[in-house]
């Protein structure tokens, strides 16, 4: 069965690039009839943090990428984690080490100047001292190569020699991240590491200790990183880089997804598919080789589209759990909404639009000068004795226009600012009939 898994570590929140290395590991096992896992890689307990662990599973939460299993926290694991350290010392695949920090950093200055990696004197010394004070290190093969078949790269290859000897265990007898990811990679039986190419690298070195192990190999999926418009690596400077602030932002959870799986993914239509509830063919192969550029334009611009072809009663419900609003409030929004959702890029510019809806609502009559006035207080007059539905209402507006030589264009804006306070609303004759024959009364007499 094929198992993945999203490993963040909450030195910091839940960035667009983490929820995009989530999606393709939520795809591609959803697709597969997989598992999808969450391993949260807490062993940095200066660096994480609880806030940070929390934002991360919010985050995960909106944008629907449930995991399969409760989360595993990596700091939880840590004994396994040293027993493999000490399995391969035992069997000579790794070293205690006893440089100290002076030796070590002196050994690291001569090995740069040389363009070499840091060798420590202990790989040979078979002697175990009795010291306590000691690393253990991993002994990278000297010689040959290593490939990695990435199902994203293609075949990538190093020259052994490049590979330091990286430490395992540090002196405090913790093990460091290269050695606890690959311990619960094996442990979760993760068959398929999906992640930034920022840790292929790390790839190489990780997979020296499977093949020490005897464990069998995973199959990676190295995908290159967002870029900002400018081209360099997406971060903070390129605007909001917290998945959360999209939230509130205003954004929609399924926009997010969709436009994420685009930044990245060949497709070759155009379609915002329901990645959570219908299964998307999601194939690594498909995954670009290149870097994408983050373009928040096309963002916005997706979930405007999003909104408009939504069913209303979809909308209504994201606006029932975004606002709960009361009974005859939600009736008034199904009767507007068709028409208003056309202009909309975020569902939440409804509160600012609808906000004549309330009945604190006052209109400022100040700036408006007495004929008109006058005409709106004549038009709302003649309505006392319209039938109250669309028809009726526009027909009698339409009537008093006629006989009185005038135009909608004559009345309709000084009657929209008056009703609504806004220079664009909704059907100005659903206006009416909404706020009611009093109301509408009410919003012009109000100053006189
Ligand atoms: N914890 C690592 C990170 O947040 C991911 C490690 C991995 O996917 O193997 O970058």
């Amino acid at each position: 069965m094929i198992r993945t898994r999203f490993a963040p570590s909450p030195t910091g929140k839940l960035h667009i690039g983490g929820a995009r290395t989530a999606l393709f590991n939520y795809l591609f096992s959803k697709y597969n009839n997989g598992k999808f896992l969450l391993r949260v890689e807490d062993t940095d307990r200066k660096r994480s943090s609880i806030e940070n662990v929390e934002i991360i599973l919010n985050s995960l939460e909106w944008l629907k990428l449930h995991p399969s299993e409760k989360e595993i926290y990596q700091s939880t694991q840590t004994l396994k984690h040293i027993d493999v350290a000490y399995e391969l010392l035992k069997n000579d695949f790794a070293y205690k080490c006893y440089l100290s920090n002076e030796e070590l950093n002196d050994i690291r200055t001569k090995a740069r100047e040389k363009g070499e990696v840091i060798k420590s004197p202990y790989r040979d010394e078979s002697i175990n001292k009795l010291k306590q004070d000691f690393v253990i290190r991993l002994k990278m093969p000297l010689k040959g190569q290593t490939i990695i078949q990435d199902k994203v790269q293609g075949a990538v290859t190093v020259n052994n020699s490049i590979l330091d000897d990286m430490v395992l265990l540090r002196r405090n007898n913790t093990p460091t991240y290269m050695l606890a990811s690959v311990v619960d990679d094996y442990n979760m039986e993760i068959t398929h590491i999906i992640r930034g190419d920022d840790h292929l690298n790390n790839a190489f070195r990780q997979i020296q200790i499977i093949k020490f192990m005897n464990w069998p190999l995973p199959n990676y999926a190295h995908i290159p990183l967002i870029h900002g418009q400018d081209g360099s690596k997406l971060s903070k400077r390129h605007g909001a880089d917290n998945v959360l602030d999209y939230k509130n932002f205003g954004f929609e959870p399924e926009v997010i997804n969709n436009y994420l799986l685009r930044l990245g993914y060949s497709i070759n239509d155009d379609n915002i598919y329901d990645l959570i509830n219908n299964s998307f063919g999601f194939k690594l192969e498909k995954i670009n080789k290149s870097p994408s550029k983050f373009d928040i334009k096309k963002l916005s611009n997706m979930n405007s589209i999003f909104l408009r072809n939504q069913p209303l009663s979809n909308l209504i419900e994201i606006i029932k759990i975004k606002y709960n609003p009361c009974a005859n409030t939600l009736k008034n929004i199904e009767f507007l909404l068709p028409e208003l959702i056309q202009r909309y890029t975020f569902l939440s510019e409804i509160k600012e639009d609808l906000n004549w809806l309330s009945s604190d609502f006052s209109s400022d009559l100040s700036k408006l000068n007495q004929e008109n006035l006058n005409l709106v207080f004549e038009v709302l007059n003649i309505l006392k004795s319209s039938n109250w539905n669309l028809k009726s209402i526009n027909e009698n507006v339409n009537e008093y226009l006629n006989r009185n030589n005038l135009k909608m264009r004559d009345l309709g804006p000084v009657l929209r600012l008056i009703l609504t306070g806004k220079k664009n609303s909704p059907d100005i004759f659903k206006v009416i009939y909404i706020l009611g024959r009093n109301e509408c009364i009410k919003r012009i007499t109000i100053d006189r």
